[in-house]
C-alpha cells in the first residue's frame, strides 16, 4: 500500500500534466484559429461605413463626397487602369456646376480638356451657331467641356483615394450578402485572386450600364435603343472648335468634336437589325461611302482621316431604363445601374453627379448609417427628391433623340426641321432650349414650354407658304399622337424606333 501511494501520485501527476498540456495546447490552436474569425468580426462591425461597388463616374465622385462628410469608404472597383471608352466625353456647363459643388472642379483641368460654347448644328446644306446662354440665371460659366472620358474617370479616382478615409481595393465584387433582405456587403475577388468579403451598414452599387449587381435588387431592364458607332480622328483641329458639331443626317444624328487639342470623336447613331460588321470591313465601307457624303464639306477631311487611318471603331449600345425603388434595405443604386436615357443630350454624368449630391446632403444629419429604417427613409426621399429634375433630363433625352431621327414621313420629317428652325431662330427660343440641352435649366416646364414651342414651329413649316389639306392633317397628326405627346411618352417613342426601324433600310 505504502509503495502503491507515491505510484498511483505520481500516475495522476502525469495524467495532469499531459491533460492541461493537450487542454493549452489545443485551446492556442483554437485561438489562433479564431484569429481569421476576430478579423472578419471586425471588418463586419464596420471598418467602413458605406461600401460603393465601382469606381466610375459615379462612385469616384461618391466615394469623395461621403469621405468628405467624415464617413469611412470602402471603393472596391475591378480595373484601375484609365479606362479606354466611348462614353462620358462631354460635361455639360450643368454638370460642371455640380461637379463644382461637389468639390470636384478641378478633375476637369489639366486632362486636355477642350471648351465647348455650343453647338454648329448642320441639316441639308444648312448650318447654325448656338451658344449656352449668358444672360441666364445660371450660377457658373456656361461651357461645357470635352474630353477622354478615362483621363476624368482617373482624376476623380485619384480625388477619391487622396481622401484618408477612402480605401480604394481593386476587386471584382460578385454578389451582395443579404440577411432576412437586408443587403450587409459584399463578396468580392480581391487583386490576389482570393474571394473574400466585406460589411458595411450602407452598400451603392454603381457599377455602370452593364451592372450584373442591379438585378439582385430591382428588377428594372434595360432596353436598348440604338448603337452608338465611332472613332478617333487623330492630330486634327476642327474649325471653330468650340462648338460641338450636330449633323441631321440619316438614319439618325452624327456628331464631331473636339476632344483633346489633337484628336477629334466622329460618332453617329445606328438601330438594331442592320448593323454592318465592324471586323470585316463593312462598317468603315459604310461609313465612307454612306456616311461621309452626308457630312459637310469642311468637315469631311476629318471625318474620313480616321477610317483612313485605321481608327478602331466602336460600337456602344444605347440603352434606356427607368429608375425604380428596391425594397431592399441597406442598399442604394446609382448612375446607370439605376437609370439610362438616350446620350444625345449627353447629360447622363450631370444626372449622377445631381444624384450624388441629393444622397448625400440627406444622409448628412445622419451620425453613422447602422439603422436600416432610416436609411431606407432616405432612399425613398431621394427617389422623390431626384425625380423633377431626372425627369427632364431624361425625357428631354428621349424627345431630342425622336426628333433626330430621319423619316420619309412628312410630319415627322416637318418635325425635325421644326427643331433646326426653333434652334436656330435666335433670342429666347434658342437660349431656353440651349439652357435645357445645357442642363443649366432642367426644369419640367420650361421642357414642356420648348417641346410645344418645337411643335408649333413643325406646324407652321407644314402650312406655309399656305395650308394644303394634307399640310392641315399632318399639322393635326403633330398636336396628337405624332407631336409633343408621342415625344414625351416612352411607350410612344418605342413604337416609333420600331415604325423607323421597319421602313428604313441602312
Ligand atoms: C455611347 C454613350 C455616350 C455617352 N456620352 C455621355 C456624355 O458625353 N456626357 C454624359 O454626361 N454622359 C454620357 N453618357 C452617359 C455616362 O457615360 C454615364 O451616365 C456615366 O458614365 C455613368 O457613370 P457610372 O458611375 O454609373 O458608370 P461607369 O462610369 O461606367 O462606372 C462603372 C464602374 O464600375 C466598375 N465595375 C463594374 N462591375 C463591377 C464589379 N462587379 N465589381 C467592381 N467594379 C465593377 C467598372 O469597371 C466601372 O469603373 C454616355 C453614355 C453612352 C452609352
Amino acid at each position: 500500500m505504502d509503495l502503491a501511494f507515491p505510484h498511483v501520485f505520481l500516475w495522476t501527476l502525469l495524467a495532469f500534466l499531459l491533460t492541461w498540456t493537450v487542454f493549452y495546447v489545443n485551446n492556442r490552436r483554437k485561438k489562433v484559429a479564431k484569429l481569421p474569425d476576430a478579423a472578419t468580426e471586425v471588418r463586419r462591425d464596420g471598418d467602413a461605413d458605406v461600401i460603393i461597388v465601382g469606381a466610375g463616374v459615379g462612385g469616384s465622385a461618391l466615394a469623395y463626397a461621403l469621405a468628405k462628410d467624415g464617413r469611412r469608404v470602402h471603393v472596391i472597383e475591378r480595373d484601375m487602369r484609365e479606362p479606354v471608352r466611348m462614353m462620358g466625353e462631354f460635361m455639360q456647363p450643368g454638370g460642371r456646376l455640380l461637379l463644382s459643388k461637389l468639390g470636384l472642379e478641378d478633375s476637369l483641368e489639366g486632362i486636355d480638356e477642350q471648351i465647348a460654347t455650343g453647338l454648329a448644328v448642320y441639316k441639308d446644306g444648312q448650318k447654325a451657331l448656338v451658344s449656352f446662354p449668358e444672360d441666364n440665371d445660371f450660377p457658373y460659366e456656361p461651357t461645357g467641356r470635352a474630353f477622354y472620358n478615362g483621363r476624368f474617370v482617373q482624376r476623380l479616382r485619384q480625388k477619391a483615394s487622396s481622401l484618408p478615409t477612402v480605401q480604394l481595393e481593386e476587386g471584382t465584387v460578385k454578389s451582395l450578402i443579404e440577411e432576412k433582405g437586408v443587403i450587409k456587403g459584399v463578396t468580392y475577388k480581391n487583386s490576389a485572386g482570393e474571394e473574400t468579403t466585406a460589411f458595411a451598414p450602407l452598400t451603392v452599387v454603381c457599377d455602370g450600364c452593364y451592372s450584373n449587381l442591379r438585378r439582385s435588387v430591382n428588377d428594372n431592364n434595360a432596353e436598348v435603343i440604338s448603337y452608338q458607332v465611332g472613332y478617333v480622328s487623330k492630330n486634327c483641329q476642327l474649325e471653330d472648335p468650340e462648338k460641338l458639331k450636330l449633323i441631321m443626317s440619316k438614319p439618325s444624328f452624327t456628331m464631331l468634336y473636339q476632344i483633346s487639342s489633337t484628336d477629334v470623336r466622329c460618332v453617329m447613331e445606328i438601330f438594331p437589325g442592320n448593323i454592318p460588321s465592324i471586323s470585316n470591313g463593312e462598317m468603315a465601307a459604310y461609313l465612307k461611302n454612306t456616311m461621309a457624303p452626308q457630312v459637310p464639306p469642311e468637315l469631311r477631311k476629318i471625318f474620313l482621316k480616321g477610317i483612313d487611318e485605321g481608327a478602331q471603331i466602336k460600337a456602344m449600345p444605347t440603352k434606356r431604363m427607368e429608375a425604380t425603388l428596391s425594397e431592399k434595405q441597406g442598399v442604394i443604386v446609382l448612375g446607370d445601374a439605376f437609370n439610362m436615357r438616350h446620350p444625345a443630350i449627353a447629360s447622363g454624368m450631370m444626372v449622377v453627379l445631381s444624384d450624388i449630391l441629393i444622397l448625400r446632403r440627406l444622409l448628412q444629419p445622419l451620425r453613422n448609417l447602422s439603422d436600416a429604417n432610416k436609411i431606407s427613409e432616405v432612399i425613398k426621399s431621394f427617389y422623390v427628391i431626384r425625380k423633377p429634375m431626372s425627369a427632364t433630363v431624361n425625357t428631354l433625352g428621349n424627345a431630342f433623340s425622336q426628333v433626330l431621327i430621319a423619316s420619309t414621313d412628312e410630319a415627322k420629317e416637318a418635325m425635325r426641321q421644326g427643331c433646326f428652325d426653333y434652334l436656330s431662330s435666335g433670342g429666347f427660343r434658342t437660349s431656353g432650349m440651349m439652357a435645357l440641352l445645357g442642363g443649366m435649366n432642367p426644369r419640367p416646364l420650361s421642357l414642356i414650354f420648348h417641346l410645344c414651342g418645337i411643335t408649333l414651329s413643325s406646324i407652321g413649316q407644314l402650312l406655309s407658304p399656305f395650308p394644303s389639306p394634307l399640310g392641315i392633317w399632318h399639322s393635326l397628326r403633330l398636336f396628337g399622337a405624332e407631336g409633343v405627346s408621342q415625344m414625351l411618352s416612352p411607350a410612344y417613342a418605342a413604337a416609333y424606333r420600331k415604325s423607323h426601324m421597319a421602313t428604313t433600310a441602312l
